[in-house]
């Protein structure tokens, strides 16, 4: 089988070889113990769902601390651009470095690749213990946009020169009140980027046969950014998905609360009022469009409720390539210690072989995941919160997942 690229057709379709080579990022901290055994059980499921038919090419990418000790550099040009060529990669979690002159290797990675849409599911795995009552109720999918909000890095620090500027622009030109000594941050949302956002939300309800897309905002007090936020997911659900979508409203006046076959409902909720929404009535809410900030605390609250960061997977995803990766971070204080869930990651793989068409692998991995974890074999962090469960390393946790996937073959 001859190693090829993944590549984007012009209609946005991926064109998948049988043995694609994939660029991977080990991750720093427990990186490489979770990479590890990530990797033999995404092997492991192409191999149960294609036998030799089909075969995955890694091609390792130097990235972070180890980029850094063998190259010099935290995160190459050439290790984007190698991205990029692949149109998939997956990378484990990446230390940021303190006082180097970056902010995050993760948030660079995003931005450089305007890996627009931060995609992350949010399914119960039975029996892993949660804090809600009906935790099997959850199955949603937040779309965060990656690129603008208070994200997009323009701040300038109490009593700094350029912080006196903005503000003495804002008192003067724009009679702003502003106390004095404060700081200033700039929440730019635009609508280019939030209807981008908001379709690629709607075009996976559409192509996965789900019932909502909830655009969540503050747009009551900060009208403009997260107001506007909501006009425009409205205004690109009009004018994309007009035959294939209908509004809250519509549902009511023109359908009596009965939502049409093949309809997308879009709705929108306030932050705040949406964050108890989805510990009430959970089951009401499914694809979840919200900008940057938003879309990082919603996310992390829902993975707590079905247990915990370990168990969260996530996507970025822009128009030109894709980088899967796990939600948490390098849990730097586990490092080596052949330790923590992989789970995060492993779910992040699933999404990924998802992405690639490739359904069969991914579904291989789900099951074998669920009986594996239903049995009782899990790593620490679930084993102290389960009764008679049998606690085992990360690399014992990778093998019994792809052991129980050929009892499933
Ligand atoms: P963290 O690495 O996510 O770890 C915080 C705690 O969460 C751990 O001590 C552990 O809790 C739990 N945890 C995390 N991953 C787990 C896993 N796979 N299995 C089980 N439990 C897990 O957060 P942090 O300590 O704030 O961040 C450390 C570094 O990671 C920082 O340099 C940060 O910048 C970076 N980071 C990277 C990413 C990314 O690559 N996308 C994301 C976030 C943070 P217990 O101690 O209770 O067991």
């Amino acid at each position: 089988m001859e190693s090829k690229k993944i590549t984007k057709l012009d209609d946005g379709t991926l064109n998948v070889p049988d043995c694609p080579i994939i660029p991977y990022i080990e991750g720093d901290g427990t990186g490489p113990d979770i990479w590890a055994a990530t990797q033999m059980v995404i092997d492991g499921a192409v191999k149960a769902a294609y036998g030799d038919k089909r075969k995955i090419d890694w091609l390792e990418l130097l990235v972070g601390e180890k980029g850094y000790e063998k190259t010099g550099e935290w995160l190459s040009g050439k290790a984007l651009k190698t991205i990029e060529d692949h149109v998939v990669a997956i990378k484990g979690p990446l230390t940021t470095p303190v006082g180097k002159g970056i902010r995050s290797l993760n948030v660079t990675i995003r931005q450089k690749l305007d890996l627009y849409a931060c995609i992350r599911p949010v399914k119960y795995i039975d029996p892993v213990p949660s804090p809600m009552k009906s935790p099997e109720k959850i199955d949603m999918i937040v779309f965060r946009e990656n690129t603008e909000d208070v994200y997009a890095g323009i701040e300038y620090s109490s009593g700094s020169a350029e912080c006196e500027k903005v503000v003495a622009f804002l008192r003067k030109e724009m009679g702003a009140n502003i106390p004095e000594g404060a700081g200033i941050g700039i929440k730019p949302i635009s609508a280019q980027n939030t209807k981008r956002l908001v379709a690629s939300a709607i075009t996976h309800a559409i192509d996965n046969n789900l019932p909502s897309v909830t655009l969540m905002h503050k747009g009551n007090i900060m009208k403009f950014t997260e107001g506007a936020f909501r006009i425009w997911g409205y205004e690109v659900a009009k004018e994309k998905f007009a035959d294939k979508t209908i509004t809250e409203d519509e549902l009511w006046k023109k359908y009596n609360g009965n939502a049409p076959e093949g309809k997308v409902i879009i709705k929108d909720r306030i932050a705040d009022m949406l964050f108890q929404q989805v510990l009430l009535r959970p089951d009401e809410y499914s694809v979840i469009a919200t900008p940057n900030l938003n879309g990082d605390y919603i996310s992390d609250a829902l993975a707590a409720q079905v247990g915990g960061l370990g168990m969260a997977p996530g996507a970025n995803i822009g128009d030109t390539c894709a980088v899967f990766e796990a939600t948490h971070g390098t849990a730097p204080k586990y490092a080596g210690l052949d330790k923590v869930n992989p789970t995060s990651l492993i779910l992040s793989g699933a999404m990924m072989l998802e992405y690639m068409g490739w359904k069969e692998a991914s579904t291989a991995i789900r099951d074998a995941l669920q009986v594996t974890v239903k049995a009782g074999i899990v790593t620490y962090d679930l084993a102290r919160q389960i009764d008679g469960a049998k606690e085992v390393k990360c690399s014992e946790f990778g093998k019994a997942v792809v052991s129980n996937m050929k009892k499933a073959g």
